[in-house]
């Protein structure tokens, strides 16, 4: 009887683990609407916070912006028994280097680095920005709220942390303010260098930039809807690369895209309310953000926003036209919205903070056979439940069909033609989160 009743316990923790974790809906439920409106009206009361502007006073301009941010990560710090590495990243930008830099200035990011048990060189980034602009990018006086672009971003940045450090993860996870998005990406350039410089191993950058409309411009209001921008495939990749994909597909299954699905599969499985919209774009149409930096070094990153964009609300002086009320202000700010993609986010960083290291080395083979043949190289980590096989329709946007096949480093998935699906590998931990998937990057 006894014997019987652990079997049916570990049965059940077994399908427990293959099905939801209650930790997080407690992240869902604990990221808290009223300090994002708190956080996001607090920075927009600097008045600006435009890169170039003042960094004297404590009440306005991008200095005192920056420190109330350190502050809020140190306090978060504070209450978890110092969890949190805060500090200050930054680079000296010289004049001219664009037309936006008008005078030589120091673009500061502010970093909280929340260290991994298990990994702590291993990092899960999420950003918000800490600079706004009005209309003409070198005006760094006028008020410039930013309230929407960016304090939405930074406010979701600063309250991941507040409830993120409440846990414990195998992986680090970095919640970052951002400066000189709007200068050029300056902020996302001296940040991806330094992780080069230190050797950082980043699994991937959720970039947040507006999180928080849900009128738009178009007329639609939608507070289900939200983007997942995703760059197709590397910028780094080498032009072997690049001709093997013409033989070996792989156009739209790039490392950040990869991230993108994973976002998509985590909210479709915990917030089924909601609407990814994955978009398969670096960004918006010839426009820019603080991931791309991240890209161009070579790493996983994507941008999460708004579905819905109000350009009356973005890059505008605050002044009143024809009727129309221009301006990024807080009162166009839908805080629970902002609280929805921060809890998208949230839960994003946990799942990948919380899962082992995903297979390398990955290969495939089956050309002219009638079952496709996978090898990878397996993970020395006890806590490897094993590895996850996913294929798709080569014309769906999502990993439609899975297999698990053990904690083993190869295997034959019988029946299966090659030349009908992609396919990609999983590792899998014991306490049921994965890792994102890896397409495979050789032949055999
Ligand atoms: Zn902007």
């Amino acid at each position: 009887m006894k014997t019987f009743l652990t079997a049916t316990l570990i049965l059940l923790s077994i399908i427990l683990t293959a099905q939801t974790d209650q930790k997080m809906y407690d992240i869902i439920n604990d990221i808290s609407s009223k300090r994002i409106e708190k956080d996001i009206k607090t920075l927009a009361g600097f008045g600006t916070r435009h890169t170039l502007s003042d960094t004297v006073s404590n009440t306005r301009g991008i200095g005192a912006a920056r420190r109330w941010i350190k502050s809020e990560f140190d306090k978060i710090s504070n209450q978890c028994n110092n969890c949190l590495d805060v500090f200050y990243q930054k680079d000296l930008v010289k004049q001219g280097t664009n037309q936006r830099i008008t005078k030589d200035v120091w673009v500061v990011n502010v970093v909280a680095i929340q260290r991994g048990t298990k990994y702590p060189n291993r990092f899960i980034m999420m950003s918000g920005d800490i600079d706004s602009r009005v209309t003409d990018p070198t005006d760094y006086t006028s008020d410039s709220p930013g309230a929407n672009d960016n304090a939405t971003g930074m406010a979701g940045a600063i309250e991941a942390a507040r409830v993120l450090t409440k846990y414990k993860f195998e992986n680090s996870i970095i919640y970052v303010g951002l400066s000189g998005e709007e200068q050029g990406l300056f902020g996302g350039q001296g940040l991806a260098k330094y992780a080069k410089q230190k050797d950082w191993n980043i699994i991937g950058i959720m970039n947040n930039d507006m999180i928080g409309n849900i009128k738009g411009v178009d007329g639609v209001i939608d507070n289900r809807t939200f983007r997942i921008f995703s760059e197709p495939v590397p910028p780094s990749e080498t032009e072997k690369q690049r001709k093997s994909r013409r033989f070996y597909g792989g156009e739209v299954d790039g490392v950040s895209r990869q991230l993108a699905r994973y976002i998509h599969k985590t909210v479709k499985t915990y917030m089924p309310e909601m609407n990814p919209m994955m978009v398969y774009r670096l960004d918006r149409f010839g426009r820019g953000g603080h991931h791309r930096p991240f890209n161009d070094a070579g790493y996983a990153g994507i941008r999460i926003m708004e579905a819905h964009e109000n350009y009356t609300q973005q890059h505008q002086n605050i002044r009143e036209e024809d009727g129309i009320q221009y301006g990024d202000v807080v009162e166009h700010v839908n805080f629970d919205y902002a609280t929805k993609l921060t809890s998208v986010n949230a839960i994003n960083l946990a799942s990948i903070a919380w899962a082992p290291p995903a297979p390398t080395e990955v290969k495939i083979g089956g050309i002219v056979e009638p079952s496709v043949k996978f090898k990878w190289k397996k993970i020395n980590d006890p806590n490897i439940l094993g590895y996850k096989i996913y294929w798709r329709d080569t014309t769906s946007p999502t990993w439609d069909h899975s297999r698990f096949v053990g904690n083993i480093d190869n295997f034959i998935l019988d029946n299966i033609v090659i030349d009908n699906f992609f396919f990609g590998i999983a590792t899998v931990g014991k306490n049921g989160y994965e890792s994102p998937v890896v397409f495979p990057s050789e032949i055999f």
